[in-house]
C-alpha cells in the first residue's frame, strides 16, 4: 500500500485551523464526535444549492436527483460495512437503530422470564432501551462482566448465555475503554444458543474496516457523525428475514404501499422503517464521508490511530499518579485516566484553557464507572488527523493543569 500523506489529509479539516483560548486547537474528543473534512461540507452545501428536493414523492427532475444522491448514500454506507443496501435501514443514528430493535423485534416476543444480557461497558443507549422493554414486557436486564483490565470476562459471559437469554446487546469496540470485543466468536456462541445478537458498532466504525456479515450477528448499528459525516445519520443492518419480519416502529409517509381507513399496507424493506421525510443533506454528506476515508483506507486509518495510541499510552504511561482505565491487548485510540489528585472536570477546564479538547465526566456509560468505583474520567481519544505533535503539547499541557492543581 501506498504511505498516506498524513500532513494533507489533516488539511482537508478546516476546524483544526483553529484556535481555542488562543491557542492551537487539539481536538482529542473523536469519540463524541469526529470532525469533517471539507469534502463533507462542500457535499452538504452543494445539495442545497442544486439538488434540493424530497426523496421519493416527486417525479421532478429535483426529486429524482434527491432520490438518487439518498439511496446512493445508502448504497455507499452498505458498501462501508459490506452488506446489501436493502438490509440496511437510515435513521437518525446508533441510539435510534437501538431502539428499532427494542420496540420493533424485542417488545414484540420478549416475555416474563426471559433475559436480555448486556455487557458491563456499554453506553446507554445499549442500557436504557432493554431496560424500557424488560419493564414492559416482564423480561429481566442481566450484567455481562468485565474484567479489571477492560476486557470482557468471557468465561462469565459464557456461563451467562443461558437458555433464558434470548438478546445479547454488546458493543463492538468500548467508548471509555477502547476495548476491542471478540465479537465474532461471541455472536459464533450466541448463535449456536439461539441467542439474538444486537452489535452497537458506533465506536467501531471509525477505527477499523468492518465486514459486518464475517461477525456473524443478527443486528449492526452504526452512527454518522463519529465516522466524519453529519450528525442526525446513522443506520440499523440486520438480515433480511428479521427486517421481513419485523413491524414498523415509526408510522408516517414514505413507509407505506397503500393507506385506506380500513388498512394499511408497507413498503418493503428498508422503506418499511423509514417514516417520514429523512435527513436527506445528512446523508448525502455522510456519502461524502465514507467516500472520503475508503480513499484513504480504514486499515491505513487503523494503522496509523494504532501508531498515535501507542505514542499517547506510553507518555501518559510516565506520569506518576495517572491510572488508565482501559488496558485490553486489542485497543481502539481510546484513552481514559484519572490522575491522583486532580479532578477530572478540572483538569478538563484547564486543558480547554491550553486549546486541548478532551472529555470529562461518565461517557454514558454509569454502570461502567460504578464498576471502577470512581465518579468520573478524563477521556482523550484520536482519530488519523491527530498528530504526534499534539500528542506531545497534550502530555505537557496535562502536567501544567496538575501543576496548577498543585
Ligand atoms: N454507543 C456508543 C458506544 C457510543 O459511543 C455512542 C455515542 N457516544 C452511542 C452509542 C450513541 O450514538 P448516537 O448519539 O450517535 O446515537
Amino acid at each position: 500500500a501506498q504511505a498516506v500523506d498524513w500532513e494533507r489529509i489533516r488539511a482537508d479539516f478546516p476546524l483544526l485551523t483553529r484556535a481555542v483560548n488562543d491557542k492551537p486547537l487539539i481536538y482529542f474528543d473523536n469519540a463524541n464526535t469526529a470532525q469533517k473534512p471539507v469534502q463533507v461540507v462542500a457535499a452538504v452545501d452543494m445539495f442545497y444549492r442544486r439538488h434540493n428536493a424530497n426523496v421519493s414523492r416527486a417525479v421532478h427532475a429535483l426529486g429524482t436527483e434527491a432520490t438518487e444522491a439518498y439511496e446512493g448514500a445508502r448504497k455507499t454506507l452498505a458498501r462501508f460495512m459490506k452488506v446489501r443496501g436493502e438490509e440496511l435501514v437510515l435513521c437518525s443514528g446508533t441510539t435510534f437503530a437501538i431502539n428499532l430493535v427494542a420496540y420493533s423485534w424485542a417488545l414484540p416476543r420478549l416475555k416474563a422470564g426471559d433475559v436480555i444480557l448486556v455487557s458491563r461497558m456499554e453506553h446507554h443507549a445499549n442500557i436504557v432501551p432493554w431496560q424500557l422493554v424488560a419493564e414492559r414486557t416482564g423480561a429481566t436486564v442481566q450484567v455481562a462482566e468485565i474484567l479489571p483490565d477492560g476486557s470482557l470476562d468471557l468465561d462469565a459471559l459464557d456461563k451467562a448465555m443461558t437458555p433464558r437469554v434470548k438478546l445479547l446487546a454488546l458493543a463492538h469496540v468500548s467508548n471509555v475503554l477502547g476495548t476491542v470485543n471478540p465479537v465474532r466468536e461471541i455472536c459464533r456462541q450466541a448463535r449456536k444458543r439461539g441467542i439474538v445478537t444486537v452489535i452497537d458498532g458506533s465506536q467501531a466504525a471509525p477505527h477499523l474496516p468492518l465486514d459486518v456479515p464475517a461477525l456473524g450477528c443478527d443486528f449492526y448499528a452504526v452512527t454518522g457523525h463519529k465516522i466524519c459525516g453529519p450528525t442526525g445519520t446513522g443506520a440499523l443492518w440486520a438480515r433480511r428475514e428479521l427486517l421481513e419480519a419485523m413491524p414498523p416502529f415509526i408510522g408516517g409517509g414514505e413507509m407505506i404501499k397503500e393507506v385506506s381507513f380500513e388498512k394499511t399496507t408497507f413498503n418493503d424493506i428498508p422503506h418499511k422503517f423509514e417514516a417520514g421525510t429523512p435527513n436527506i443533506a445528512g446523508f448525502v454528506g455522510l456519502g461524502a464521508a465514507l467516500d472520503y476515508l475508503d480513499g484513504i483506507g480504514m486499515e491505513a486509518i487503523r494503522a496509523r490511530e494504532g501508531e498515535l495510541l501507542a505514542h499517547l499510552t506510553e507518555e501518559l504511561d510516565r506520569i506518576e499518579g495517572l491510572r488508565i482505565f482501559g488496558t485490553a491487548p486489542d485497543k481502539a485510540a481510546v484513552v481514559s485516566f484519572l490522575i491522583d489528585g486532580a479532578h477530572a472536570h478540572d483538569l478538563a477546564t484547564l486543558l480547554d484553557l491550553e486549546g486541548v479538547a478532551v472529555r470529562s465526566g461518565q461517557h454514558c456509560a454509569h454502570p461502567l464507572l460504578q464498576y471502577y468505583g470512581v465518579a468520573a474520567t478524563l477521556r482523550a481519544s484520536l482519530a488519523f488527523y491527530n498528530t504526534h505533535a499534539e500528542i506531545e503539547s497534550f502530555v505537557a499541557a496535562l502536567l501544567k493543569a496538575r501543576r496548577l492543581l498543585g
